[in-house]
Protein backbone atom coordinates (compact mmCIF):
# COMPACT_ATOMS: atom_id res chain seq x y z
CA UNK A 1 0.00 0.00 0.00
CA UNK A 2 1.38 3.92 -0.82
CA UNK A 3 0.57 7.00 -0.46
CA UNK A 4 1.94 9.36 -2.57
CA UNK A 5 4.95 7.79 -3.35
CA UNK A 6 5.78 6.88 0.56
CA UNK A 7 5.82 3.21 1.91
CA UNK A 8 4.02 2.29 4.99
CA UNK A 9 7.30 1.72 6.57
CA UNK A 10 8.84 4.90 5.64
CA UNK A 11 5.88 6.52 6.98
CA UNK A 12 6.01 5.10 10.12
CA UNK A 13 9.74 6.29 10.21
CA UNK A 14 8.84 9.87 9.14
CA UNK A 15 6.13 10.00 11.88
CA UNK A 16 8.71 9.00 14.67
CA UNK A 17 11.19 11.05 13.67
CA UNK A 18 8.81 13.99 14.02
CA UNK A 19 8.19 12.84 17.45
CA UNK A 20 11.22 12.80 18.38
CA UNK A 21 12.15 15.86 17.18
CA UNK A 22 9.17 17.58 18.68
CA UNK A 23 9.97 15.92 22.27
CA UNK A 24 13.58 16.26 23.11
CA UNK A 25 14.78 13.41 25.50
CA UNK A 26 15.15 15.90 28.27
CA UNK A 27 15.00 19.67 28.71
CA UNK A 28 18.11 21.16 29.93
CA UNK A 29 17.40 23.44 32.97
CA UNK A 30 17.02 26.87 31.88
CA UNK A 31 18.71 29.85 34.35
CA UNK A 32 18.00 33.10 33.65
CA UNK A 33 20.54 36.03 35.10
CA UNK A 34 19.90 39.97 35.37
CA UNK A 35 23.38 41.17 34.30
CA UNK A 36 25.91 39.71 32.78
CA UNK A 37 28.64 39.62 35.33
CA UNK A 38 25.86 37.10 37.05
CA UNK A 39 25.44 34.98 34.15
CA UNK A 40 29.25 34.52 33.62
CA UNK A 41 29.38 32.91 37.23
CA UNK A 42 25.86 30.95 36.34
CA UNK A 43 27.89 30.17 33.40
CA UNK A 44 30.83 28.53 35.38
CA UNK A 45 28.62 26.24 37.51
CA UNK A 46 26.54 24.99 34.71
CA UNK A 47 29.12 23.88 32.38
CA UNK A 48 26.77 22.18 29.55
CA UNK A 49 24.09 20.35 32.31
CA UNK A 50 21.79 23.93 32.09
CA UNK A 51 21.27 26.91 29.51
CA UNK A 52 22.23 30.24 31.25
CA UNK A 53 20.88 33.35 29.35
CA UNK A 54 21.06 37.11 30.21
CA UNK A 55 17.65 39.46 30.92
CA UNK A 56 19.03 42.76 30.21
CA UNK A 57 21.43 43.71 27.30
CA UNK A 58 24.63 44.08 28.25
CA UNK A 59 24.22 48.11 27.27
CA UNK A 60 21.66 48.66 29.76
CA UNK A 61 21.92 50.16 32.87
CA UNK A 62 20.95 47.74 35.62
CA UNK A 63 19.63 50.53 37.99
CA UNK A 64 17.42 51.24 35.84
CA UNK A 65 15.36 48.96 32.96
CA UNK A 66 12.28 49.11 31.52
CA UNK A 67 11.18 45.91 31.47
CA UNK A 68 8.95 44.49 27.88
CA UNK A 69 6.22 41.59 28.01
CA UNK A 70 8.55 39.71 26.39
CA UNK A 71 10.92 40.01 29.79
CA UNK A 72 8.05 38.83 31.78
CA UNK A 73 7.79 35.99 29.85
CA UNK A 74 11.37 34.93 30.16
CA UNK A 75 11.10 35.63 33.79
CA UNK A 76 8.57 32.81 34.36
CA UNK A 77 9.80 29.97 31.97
CA UNK A 78 13.35 30.44 33.60
CA UNK A 79 13.62 27.40 35.58
CA UNK A 80 16.10 29.62 38.49
CA UNK A 81 16.31 33.48 38.50
CA UNK A 82 19.42 34.90 39.13
CA UNK A 83 19.69 38.42 40.14
CA UNK A 84 21.24 40.48 42.54
CA UNK A 85 18.10 41.87 44.55
CA UNK A 86 15.85 45.25 44.79
CA UNK A 87 19.23 47.27 46.23
CA UNK A 88 19.95 46.90 42.08
CA UNK A 89 17.56 46.01 39.85
CA UNK A 90 15.00 47.75 41.66
CA UNK A 91 12.70 47.29 38.43
CA UNK A 92 12.57 43.54 38.82
CA UNK A 93 11.44 43.67 42.85
CA UNK A 94 7.55 43.45 41.38
CA UNK A 95 7.90 40.62 38.66
CA UNK A 96 10.07 38.39 40.75
CA UNK A 97 7.56 38.97 43.52
CA UNK A 98 5.25 36.51 41.91
CA UNK A 99 7.53 33.79 41.37
CA UNK A 100 8.34 31.17 43.88
CA UNK A 101 11.34 31.24 46.22
CA UNK A 102 12.86 28.12 44.95
CA UNK A 103 12.85 29.77 41.31
CA UNK A 104 14.92 32.21 42.45
CA UNK A 105 18.66 33.21 44.06
CA UNK A 106 18.43 36.85 45.76
CA UNK A 107 22.79 37.51 45.65
CA UNK A 108 22.82 40.01 47.91
CA UNK A 109 20.80 38.27 50.88
CA UNK A 110 23.89 35.46 50.15
CA UNK A 111 26.04 36.57 53.14
CA UNK A 112 28.64 38.26 51.15
CA UNK A 113 31.44 40.42 51.96
CA UNK A 114 31.12 44.23 52.33
CA UNK A 115 33.67 46.65 52.02
CA UNK A 116 34.01 48.97 54.77
CA UNK A 117 32.43 52.51 54.05
CA UNK A 118 35.51 54.72 55.50
CA UNK A 119 37.77 54.00 52.29
CA UNK A 120 35.87 56.32 50.34
CA UNK A 121 34.00 58.53 52.67
CA UNK A 122 36.30 61.50 52.77
CA UNK A 123 34.10 63.96 51.13
CA UNK A 124 30.79 63.14 51.00
CA UNK A 125 30.50 62.54 54.53
CA UNK A 126 26.67 64.36 54.36
CA UNK A 127 25.99 61.81 51.84
CA UNK A 128 22.75 59.07 52.49
CA UNK A 129 23.98 56.02 51.35
CA UNK A 130 21.14 53.82 50.28
CA UNK A 131 22.35 50.50 51.93
CA UNK A 132 25.14 48.87 50.95
CA UNK A 133 27.13 48.97 47.21
CA UNK A 134 25.14 46.41 45.29
CA UNK A 135 27.44 45.83 42.64
CA UNK A 136 28.60 42.55 44.53
CA UNK A 137 30.35 40.76 41.77
CA UNK A 138 33.33 43.47 42.07
CA UNK A 139 34.95 41.35 44.64
CA UNK A 140 35.89 38.00 43.56
CA UNK A 141 35.03 36.15 46.87
CA UNK A 142 31.50 36.93 46.71
CA UNK A 143 31.62 35.23 43.43
CA UNK A 144 32.83 32.41 44.69
CA UNK A 145 29.52 32.32 47.02
CA UNK A 146 27.36 32.97 43.79
CA UNK A 147 28.40 30.21 42.73
CA UNK A 148 28.40 27.86 45.41
CA UNK A 149 24.76 29.03 46.28
CA UNK A 150 24.47 28.31 42.68
CA UNK A 151 25.83 25.05 42.62
CA UNK A 152 23.41 23.97 45.81
CA UNK A 153 20.05 24.95 44.13
CA UNK A 154 20.98 23.39 40.82
CA UNK A 155 21.74 20.05 42.57
CA UNK A 156 18.42 20.13 43.79
CA UNK A 157 16.55 20.97 40.34
CA UNK A 158 18.62 18.30 38.71
CA UNK A 159 19.97 15.89 41.61
CA UNK A 160 21.65 13.69 38.49
CA UNK A 161 23.67 16.32 37.85
CA UNK A 162 24.35 17.72 41.12
CA UNK A 163 28.59 15.82 41.53
CA UNK A 164 28.92 18.12 38.31
CA UNK A 165 27.47 21.05 39.78
CA UNK A 166 29.68 20.92 42.78
CA UNK A 167 32.66 19.95 40.65
CA UNK A 168 32.04 22.98 38.61
CA UNK A 169 32.12 25.87 41.54
CA UNK A 170 35.06 24.12 42.94
CA UNK A 171 37.21 25.00 40.01
CA UNK A 172 35.88 28.02 39.59
CA UNK A 173 36.52 28.84 43.15
CA UNK A 174 39.99 27.61 42.77
CA UNK A 175 40.91 30.27 39.23
CA UNK A 176 39.14 32.94 41.33
CA UNK A 177 41.30 32.60 44.26
CA UNK A 178 44.16 32.59 42.59
CA UNK A 179 43.28 35.70 40.51
CA UNK A 180 42.57 36.92 43.47
CA UNK A 181 45.94 36.86 44.73
CA UNK A 182 47.28 38.00 41.42
CA UNK A 183 45.42 41.22 41.58
CA UNK A 184 46.01 41.77 45.16
CA UNK A 185 50.45 42.01 43.97
CA UNK A 186 49.28 43.45 40.82
CA UNK A 187 47.50 46.48 42.71
CA UNK A 188 49.93 46.62 45.69
CA UNK A 189 51.95 49.46 44.11
CA UNK A 190 49.09 52.09 42.90
CA UNK A 191 47.44 51.55 46.17
CA UNK A 192 48.27 55.24 47.67
CA UNK A 193 47.03 56.48 44.11
CA UNK A 194 44.11 58.53 44.41
CA UNK A 195 41.37 58.80 41.60
CA UNK A 196 37.64 59.37 40.65
CA UNK A 197 35.01 57.05 39.36
CA UNK A 198 32.44 57.97 37.41
CA UNK A 199 29.55 56.14 39.50
CA UNK A 200 29.76 54.89 43.18
CA UNK A 201 29.66 51.16 42.14
CA UNK A 202 32.93 49.68 42.87
CA UNK A 203 33.08 50.08 46.22
CA UNK A 204 33.75 45.94 46.49
CA UNK A 205 36.72 46.18 44.40
CA UNK A 206 38.12 49.09 46.02
CA UNK A 207 38.04 47.54 49.03
CA UNK A 208 39.27 44.39 48.48
CA UNK A 209 42.13 45.77 47.38
CA UNK A 210 42.74 48.63 49.23
CA UNK A 211 42.92 51.05 46.52
CA UNK A 212 42.27 54.93 47.30
CA UNK A 213 39.35 56.45 45.91
CA UNK A 214 38.82 59.87 46.43
CA UNK A 215 35.38 61.00 45.02
CA UNK A 216 32.98 59.40 42.45
CA UNK A 217 31.45 62.02 40.09
CA UNK A 218 27.65 60.46 40.51
CA UNK A 219 25.88 58.32 42.76
CA UNK A 220 24.46 56.08 39.80
CA UNK A 221 24.54 56.44 36.07
CA UNK A 222 20.84 58.15 35.84
CA UNK A 223 21.88 61.26 38.34
CA UNK A 224 23.37 63.83 37.03
CA UNK A 225 25.72 65.59 39.29
CA UNK A 226 24.85 68.45 40.94
CA UNK A 227 27.23 71.99 41.12
CA UNK A 228 27.64 71.47 44.36
CA UNK A 229 29.12 68.05 44.35
CA UNK A 230 31.22 68.82 41.39
CA UNK A 231 32.59 71.89 43.05
CA UNK A 232 33.52 69.43 45.72
CA UNK A 233 34.81 66.50 43.42
CA UNK A 234 37.07 69.13 41.96
CA UNK A 235 38.74 70.16 45.41
CA UNK A 236 39.94 66.37 46.65
CA UNK A 237 41.01 65.54 43.04
CA UNK A 238 42.90 68.90 42.78
CA UNK A 239 44.66 67.93 46.32
CA UNK A 240 45.18 64.01 45.65
CA UNK A 241 43.67 62.81 42.08
CA UNK A 242 45.52 61.23 39.51
CA UNK A 243 42.95 59.56 37.64
CA UNK A 244 39.64 59.81 36.51
CA UNK A 245 37.52 57.19 35.62
CA UNK A 246 34.83 57.30 33.15
CA UNK A 247 32.26 54.20 32.33
CA UNK A 248 31.27 52.94 28.60
CA UNK A 249 28.10 55.01 27.31
CA UNK A 250 28.24 57.55 30.23
CA UNK A 251 29.72 61.25 28.97
CA UNK A 252 29.37 63.22 31.78
CA UNK A 253 29.70 67.16 30.64
CA UNK A 254 32.66 68.66 31.59
CA UNK A 255 34.71 66.13 32.85
CA UNK A 256 37.01 66.33 29.57
CA UNK A 257 37.72 69.79 30.96
CA UNK A 258 38.29 68.86 34.47
CA UNK A 259 40.63 65.99 33.72
CA UNK A 260 42.35 68.61 31.55
CA UNK A 261 42.83 71.95 33.79
CA UNK A 262 43.73 69.43 37.03
CA UNK A 263 45.86 67.32 34.82
CA UNK A 264 44.22 64.38 35.79
CA UNK A 265 44.98 60.79 33.37
CA UNK A 266 41.69 59.66 32.05
CA UNK A 267 40.99 55.67 32.54
CA UNK A 268 37.43 53.62 31.39
CA UNK A 269 36.48 50.88 34.09
CA UNK A 270 33.48 48.80 32.66
CA UNK A 271 31.89 46.93 35.83
CA UNK A 272 29.48 44.83 33.63
CA UNK A 273 31.87 43.80 31.28
CA UNK A 274 30.37 44.58 28.33
CA UNK A 275 33.80 44.94 26.17
CA UNK A 276 33.78 41.47 24.24
CA UNK A 277 34.52 39.62 28.27
CA UNK A 278 33.88 35.97 28.14
CA UNK A 279 34.46 35.21 31.27
CA UNK A 280 33.98 36.45 34.84
CA UNK A 281 38.02 35.87 35.38
CA UNK A 282 37.95 38.17 32.11
CA UNK A 283 35.93 41.14 33.69
CA UNK A 284 38.07 40.95 36.62
CA UNK A 285 41.39 41.26 34.80
CA UNK A 286 40.15 43.85 32.73
CA UNK A 287 39.13 46.05 35.80
CA UNK A 288 42.08 45.55 37.15
CA UNK A 289 44.22 46.68 34.53
CA UNK A 290 42.45 49.38 33.99
CA UNK A 291 43.04 50.74 37.40
CA UNK A 292 46.97 49.82 36.92
CA UNK A 293 46.94 51.22 33.50
CA UNK A 294 45.96 55.04 34.54
CA UNK A 295 47.39 54.87 38.23
CA UNK A 296 50.62 53.69 37.45
CA UNK A 297 53.76 55.53 37.18
CA UNK A 298 55.12 56.38 33.98
CA UNK A 299 58.18 56.76 34.41
CA UNK A 300 59.45 55.65 31.20
CA UNK A 301 57.67 58.88 29.29
ZN1 LIG B 1 26.05 50.59 38.99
Amino acid sequence: MRYCGVSFQQGLALISLALLLAVPAQAKLQILASIKPLALIAQEVAGDQADVATLLPVTASPHDYPLKMSDHKRLRAADLVLWVGPELESFLARPLANLAADKLIISYRLGLHWPDEVASDHHHSSHAHLGKDPHIWLDPRNAVLISQALATRLAQLQPESASVFRANAQRFAVSVQLLDQQLAQQLEPVKAVGFAVYHEGYGHFVGRYGLHQVAYVTYTPERRPGAKHLQELREVLAKEGKCLFMEPYYKAQGMDDMAKTLNLRIGLLDPIGEQQVSSYQQLLQQLGQSFLTCLADRRDR
